[in-house]
């Protein structure tokens, strides 16, 4: 079957870069002489028909801008019993040749569920701040996630460096810790606590109470920051802040990041990767290829079903690897 209609969407968590993995692919697709049809709000588009072609002008200057201009959202029907079908049925009626879909592991479900109604090619390209899909080494977003969260991890150093003060900050990545690894490697973060190297959480934070104890007796640092992933521990960061109080006497405060990690200007990294990953893609189908992610592993291209995509293993060796190498006294 020749391809002559590209179906793109933008699905699950937004992520700084799918804006340029749009901007790549609709040349791409341009270039080979197809039509690109964006579906907007993610597979929410798909069963209301809400799609558009794309032109040049549409990708022009959107390369540095955050979010994504197709909009992207979580989709119920898409999960429902005959939602994949469904899905299937809209693809014909918008006839539409092969699909790509830019998100993270639940929007590859989702596209693996409608691949079985739908036997035409698709594509995908991961696009997620966490950095937690299997078979790939990044993903769009996480460079610029890591930097917004360590500029503000900064500043927060220099408030608590003024005042002498403890400081819990919370980042994302409640399934993967690597958010907080890198951004707490990078902020000489006293402290980096996600789930992954968490066996019994009590002997864990007793442990973690005698060692601030220890820095703060010994006088080691004017200033104690530690980054704590979402979802690590069974207490919010919060009460993270109020027992470290009670045991060290120290003021400590708590920060939340939230959802500025997932906005802002992607960076280069980002920018470069979701190009070269959505070439790729479109190359992937002039190839005939259908039913696999675009990622990198050791700087490489690859192509991995998207069956077997699903989220990163949270005993990721080498992310307990890497932080037991820079948390100098938590996991001797
Ligand atoms: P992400 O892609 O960022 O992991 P989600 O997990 O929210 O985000 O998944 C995005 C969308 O993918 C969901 O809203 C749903 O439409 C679809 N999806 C996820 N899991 C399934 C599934 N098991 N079956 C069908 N669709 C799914």
């Amino acid at each position: 079957m020749s391809i002559k209609r590209i179906g793109l969407l933008t699905s699950g968590g937004d992520a700084p870069g799918m804006n340029a993995a749009i901007r790549a692919i609709t040349l791409k697709c341009i270039n080979a002489g197809w039509d690109v049809i964006g579906i907007e709000a993610g597979y929410n588009g798909l069963f209301s028909l809400s799609s558009r072609p794309l032109t040049h002008q549409d990708v022009d200057n959107i390369i540095q801008r955050g979010g994504t201009i197709l909009k992207t959202a979580r989709c119920q029907t898409l999960k429902e019993d005959n939602g994949p079908e469904l899905a299937a049925q809209q693809l014909d009626k918008l006839a539409i040749d092969a699909l790509i879909v830019i998100g993270g592991d639940g929007s590859f479900r989702g596209a693996t569920q409608i691949n079985k109604f739908w036997p035409k090619p698709i594509i995908g390209i991961p696009g997620t701040i966490d950095n937690d899909i299997n078979g790939t080494d990044q993903t769009i977003g996480f460079w610029t996630a890591i930097e917004t969260a360590l500029s503000c991890i900064d500043k927060i150093r220099d408030t608590a460096d003024a005042f002498e003060r403890i400081f819990v900050v919370e980042v994302m990545g409640r399934d993967c810790g690597f958010i907080a690894m890198e951004s707490g490697i990078a902020c000489a973060a006293e402290q980096i606590i996600c789930k992954e190297i968490i066996e019994n959480e009590s002997d864990f934070l007793s442990k973690l109470y005698s060692s601030i104890q220890h820095a703060v007796t010994w006088q080691q640092t004017q200033s104690y920051v530690i980054v704590v992933a979402e979802n690590a521990l069974s207490i919010s960061a919060q009460t993270l802040a109020q027992n470290i109080q009670s045991n060290t006497g120290v003021d400590t405060k708590s920060a939340i990041l939230g959802y500025v990690q997932r906005g802002g200007a992607p960076v280069a990294m980002d920018r470069v990767l979701a190009t070269q990953l959505g070439i790729a893609a479109v190359d992937a189908l002039v190839q005939g290829k259908s039913g696999v992610m675009i990622g990198t592993l050791n700087n490489t291209l690859v192509e991995i079903p998207l069956a077997d995509t699903g989220l990163k293993n949270t005993a990721n060796q080498a992310l307990i690897k890497r932080l037991k190498q820079f948390n100098f006294d938590l996991t001797d």
